[in-house]
């Protein structure tokens, strides 16, 4: 784990070669609405943005922190200092950022983030309460903490667990996954489903392969990682608040959560491809595959 994990910080360090073995040959960002993603900076960070569909049917949702419908706006998921690629892709689909979602507050994760918030006083700022003390004040007072409710036991349950709520024609999952950081956070961003599988399914389950109808194909499912996962390895567990035991939590729970449909989002272009199946990846990542936390550690 720790010579790709390094890289985290060194975007000049190699990949692993196994990485170059897997590949396929594309290349290409992932840009399929709802979600599209750019490279920006020297560090190769992914930045998303989420197109919020045209549906009618936006739901209050269960929980109160939940947005009302939001036609023609868009989340942007931690925003680098160069916005341009943001402002043209906003300007090509009609939409207007109304929201910043962080994966964690490195910084390299939030140095758009200053940018946006004097641009615009309506934007809302999104991130877990254990990540907000690396934010510069002025963000800190726009925070909004993304709201798990109390964890079980603050010592031995470290997950905070999973927020799920609608946004237009997509249902969101915001995962707590610390390890990286303690207050790193996945968004799992799907499809909804249409009614009539509502009433039939369980709503707080993320619907797999397994669990769809026949003649349904299952809704496509998008799993944004920050530095948490990235394709065929995980981030460094070293810096302030990492813990490889964090780390290997949030593994399991990529596995039992992110359904095996799923694309995988990370938060840097360090393996060859921009993205990469949930299916491949629990068939070839290293630290998805570690039984236990002695074989994470001893990862290469
Ligand atoms: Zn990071």
């Amino acid at each position: 784990m720790n010579s790709q994990a390094n890289s985290n910080l060194n975007p000049g360090a190699t990949t692993r070669a196994t990485l170059r073995e897997n590949t396929t040959d594309d290349l290409a960002p992932f840009i399929k609405p709802p979600v599209l993603q750019f490279e920006i900076g020297s560090m190769r960070n992914f930045v998303y943005l989420i197109i919020l569909g045209n549906s009618q049917n936006g739901e209050p949702g269960a929980r109160p922190d939940v947005l009302p419908n939001n036609l023609g706006e868009a989340i942007v998921i931690d925003p680098q200092k160069d916005l341009r690629p943001l402002q043209s892709a906003c300007a090509q689909y009609g939409v207007k950022i109304t929201e910043i979602w962080l994966t964690h507050s490195h910084h390299d994760h939030i140095a758009g983030v200053p940018a946006l918030l004097d641009a615009d006083p309506s934007i809302r700022l999104r991130a877990h309460q254990k990540d907000a003390h690396r934010l510069p004040e002025a963000a800190k007072k726009r925070l909004t903490i993304w709201n798990f409710g109390a964890p079980s036991s603050e010592v031995g349950d470290p997950h905070g667990g999973c927020l799920e709520f609608k946004m237009g024609d997509l249902n969101i999952q915001v995962i707590h996954t610390p390890g990286h950081s303690a207050g790193a956070v996945s968004y799992l961003v799907s499809q909804a489903q249409s009614q009539a599988q509502s009433q039939t399914q369980s709503q707080a389950q993320p619907q797999t392969q397994s669990q769809a109808q026949p003649n349904d194909s299952p809704p496509e499912s998008y799993l944004i990682s920050g530095d948490t996962l990235f394709i065929r390895d995980c981030g460094r567990t070293d810096l302030e608040t990492g813990s490889n035991e964090d780390m290997f939590k949030s593994l399991q729970t990529y596995k039992k959560l992110t359904p095996i449909n799923a694309v995988l989002l990370p938060g840097h272009h360090y393996a060859r491809e921009c993205f990469s199946q949930f299916s491949d990846e629990l068939k070839a990542s290293p630290p998805l595959l570690c039984n236990n936390i002695e074989e994470l550690q001893n990862l290469p």
